[in-house]
């Protein structure tokens, strides 16, 4: 892997969650003790049910949350929400729906600009460059300067939506779902989009999608996240030709029959809302279609893959290729 931009240390968040004036607030937790690295110009895919904490994840990423424990680090500093400005410099976002993300009352030129104002980047007259050579950069024509999201199709809204998070070259651009809100038609070439910018910027994106096909078209690694823990971290080719951990199969498997209501892969082992842990063993046993009797009492430990790793009493050991 090449020189570690972002980097997760043992990152917790949990949730208190009221249950009434006479009962112990009861702990959620969306997080539990995540650690990942991901190199200068990769693209690092989260996929996952909905509710698997992805987007807790996510909000931690661009310090809209504190971890309740651990660290992460962006080019080896830590990033804290007590200076969200800060943050914003090195970690920006892509959302996943480009009509609530843009302010209907901001020009193109106004909301592209916004992130060189707040920064103290450049005056009146570089920014009108910047803005104008970054429009050309998403594919936009320099008659979008003035037009307002509102005169703008969808797929011309998340293309004002990536320029606005490219025009400060952040170090990790954080992609939450950025085409699930568009047309089909429309997705292919966001998605054509994100890597050319990728290629020509030098960009890393931490990418976070529930739509498989769209992870292996432009993943480089990918993780599998369940109930707060990832469970799986391979490479894409390796994750895609061969899953390892009984979740990742259902989660490929489902992927010729998503559920168009609920965004989410239609598994053949239900959803995971309202599906507790297991307390003391393996988190997934509750849904497991090969547990054994040990899943019921001992959390897995994690397995060495030749192209990653897993967490699964039913996976043996394999020696990781060294390069
Ligand atoms: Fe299933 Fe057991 Fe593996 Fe957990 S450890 S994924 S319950 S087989």
């Amino acid at each position: 892997m090449s020189e570690t931009v972002l980097e997760l240390r043992n990152v917790t968040r949990a949730f208190e969650l009221s249950q009434g004036a006479f009962r112990r607030a009861a702990k959620l937790t969306a997080v539990a003790d995540v650690s990942l690295k991901v190199g200068r110009g990769e693209v690092f895919a989260l996929v996952g049910e909905s509710g698997s904490g992805k987007t807790t994840l996510a909000k931690m990423l661009l310090g809209l949350l504190p971890p309740t424990s651990g660290e992460i680090l962006v080019d080896g500093m830590p990033i804290s929400p007590k200076d969200r400005v800060a943050v914003s410099r090195r970690v920006q976002p892509i959302f996943q729906d480009p009509y609530s993300s843009l302010n209907p009352r901001k020009s193109v030129a106004q909301l592209i600009a916004l992130p060189l104002i707040v920064h103290g980047v450049g005056d009146r007259t570089t920014r009108r460059a910047q803005v104008l050579a970054m429009l050309d950069r998403v594919g936009l024509s320099p008659r979008h300067y003035d037009a307002y999201p509102g005169q703008l199709s969808g797929g011309q809204r998340q293309r004002v939506a990536i320029a606005r998070a490219l025009i400060l070259k952040p170090e990790v651009v954080i992609c939450d779902e950025p085409t699930s809100a568009l047309d089909v038609s429309v997705q292919a070439q966001i998605l054509n989009l994100l890597l050319e910018l990728k290629r020509e910027l030098g960009l890393t994106y931490f990418f976070i999608s529930h739509n498989l096909a769209v992870v292996e078209h432009l993943a480089d690694r990918v993780a599998v996240m369940y109930l707060g823990r990832f469970v799986e971290e391979r490479t894409r080719a390796g994750l895609f030709a061969s899953p390892r951990h009984p979740y990742t199969r259902v989660l490929l498997e489902s992927v010729l029959t998503p559920d168009p209501d609920l965004g989410v892969p239609d598994t053949r082992i239900g959803t995971a809302a309202g599906m507790p842990a297991s307390e003391l063993g393996c988190p997934f046993e509750p849904r497991c279609p090969s547990a054994a009797e040990v899943c019921r009492t001992t959390v897995p430990m994690v397995r060495t893959l030749p192209d990653g790793w897993t967490t699964c009493h039913l996976i043996e050991e394999e020696a990781a290729i060294v390069p």
